[in-house]
């Protein structure tokens, strides 16, 4: 009887590590279980790789790129495909200023992340759309850091590489004031350090500004203590596109 009675928090606690290890396995930063995610750049050295995901998104991608040009900052943003027909210049102008585009699917929405059709999908409409501005990505981040199993060979089938990193705060989406922002960010960061900023909101547009002036308090406090700035295939020693078909 004690059991019976027993059993019931016992199964909700269980019900709740089964749900907490499920979410680690498919969507933290560090799980390797459904192949490899790199997080972090294998380095010593004093450098991190700043990444921008969901955009492009106006007019805060642009005024990134502002900002990164001042500084000489090559960076690497993870595009929405569907973000990217809708703002196809600001893309291009990314492009020509030397930073990084990769695929960030076409619609993220996550409906379309779970099954390996909709992922095919996804994934390929998703290069399409940067093939309009003239790029063949060969890396992949995948929406919400989502893996499932169909997730490997449909990168595969794409020549994509999969790539995580570490969210700059997890209320980011929230907008909180920069300051709070940046401050965990800057607690997290060290040689080979990758930080996800979002200059998007899921590919829709939105108020972005305290990401904005989160990167740049970023920057000035790594460049003060002797950081530099390297694009992910700089860090990762991989490239960044494929040769075109
Ligand atoms: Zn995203």
């Amino acid at each position: 009887m004690k059991a019976a009675i027993a059993a019931g928090p016992l199964a909700a606690a269980g019900a709740l590590a089964a749900a907490g290890a499920g979410y680690w396995l498919c969507m933290s930063s560090y799980s390797q279980a459904f192949g490899a995610f790199p997080y972090r750049g294998a380095t010593g050295r004093k450098v991190v790789a700043l990444t921008f995901d969901d955009g492009p998104n106006e007019p805060y991608t642009s005024q990134l790129a502002d900002f990164l040009g001042e500084r000489a900052i090559k960076a690497t943003f993870f595009q929405v495909g569907r973000a990217v027909l809708r703002h196809p210049e600001v893309t291009e102008r990314l492009v020509r200023e030397g930073h990084l585009i990769g695929n960030h699917g076409f619609t993220h929405e996550v409906t379309n992340y779970l099954g390996r059709r909709t992922l095919t999908e996804d994934v390929r409409k998703g290069q399409a759309a940067l093939a309009t501005v003239g790029v063949r990505p060969a890396l992949y981040r995948p929406p919400w850091l989502l893996r499932v199993p169909a997730l490997a060979p449909v990168l595969r089938e794409h020549g994509l590489t999969a790539v995580s990193g570490e969210f700059c705060h997890a209320l980011e989406v929230c907008q909180p004031a920069p300051e709070m922002i940046a401050r965990r960010a800057l607690a997290k960061a060290r040689p080979g350090s990758i930080i996800i900023f979002h200059d998007g909101y899921d590919g829709h547009p939105g108020n972005r500004a305290s990401t904005v002036a989160a990167a740049k308090i970023v920057v000035d406090q790594l460049s003060r203590d002797g950081y530099e700035f390297a694009t992910i295939s700089e860090l990762l020693g991989t490239p960044a596109y494929q040769a075109s078909a």
